[in-house]
């Protein structure tokens, strides 16, 4: 790549630069809407982020370690946020008997309402989403989910839990066909998960 997708001579003639540059500005949007939903909570954007992570996710994900390679930030960063939310009682901490040292982060009566409502601060983007024809959709899901996992690939994100970077994934006929060996049955273009309980590395 020789020239900067911003550069607007370059970029209009390209599609490449276009999806790039279009990427850009959905990625502002998500952070526009993170932050207009936390300001009305008093809250900042990574406490909303990490209160909507805790109310979706099991106990061994809900630690400050797990936290911190999640939203690709320093243990200690993760730990203030952490201290603010128990001191506005939106978490509480669960020691494990065995290590006192390292805890699972519980979201408390107050935590889960305000995690419950800020969860839909996506709706603007998911509306012109609801609208795209099926095939679509899944051409969308797909291209996405290439992009994510070259980006993981690359280490500029870090934690995945997608099909495609998982130990139980099988594609076939040149990536066209996918099948997931812990669940033993074919993955549609739709079924392809971004975010999978099940998941597990495949180192
Ligand atoms: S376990 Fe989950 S992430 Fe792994 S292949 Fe199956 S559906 Fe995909």
């Amino acid at each position: 790549m020789s020239k900067s997708d911003f550069n607007l001579n370059h970029q209009n003639q390209s599609t490449e630069s276009k999806i790039v540059a279009s990427l850009e500005r959905i990625a502002q949007a998500f952070r526009v809407l993170l932050w207009q939903e936390s300001k009305e909570h008093s809250l900042t954007p990574i406490q909303v982020q990490v209160l909507i992570f805790l109310k979706f996710h099991s106990e061994e994900k809900r630690k400050v370690s797990y936290l911190a390679d999640e939203f690709n930030m320093t243990k200690a960063t993760i730990s203030d946020t952490v201290k603010t939310l128990e001191q506005k009682q939106l978490i509480s901490k669960g020691h494990e008997p065995h290590d006192t040292r390292s805890y699972i982060i519980h979201l408390t009566k107050k935590g889960k309402d305000i995690a419950d409502k800020t969860s839909f601060f996506t709706k603007e983007i998911r509306s012109p989403i609801d609208k795209l024809h099926q095939d679509d959709k899944e051409n969308l899901l797909l291209s996405l989910l290439n992009i994510i996992r070259h980006l993981n690939k690359s280490e500029v994100i870090t934690i995945q839990r997608m099909c495609m970077s998982c130990l139980h994934y099988q594609s076939s006929d040149k990536g066209q066909k996918h099948f997931c060996k812990l669940l033993n049955q074919p993955l549609h273009t739709a079924d392809l998960r971004i975010d999978c309980p099940e998941h597990e590395l495949n180192a």
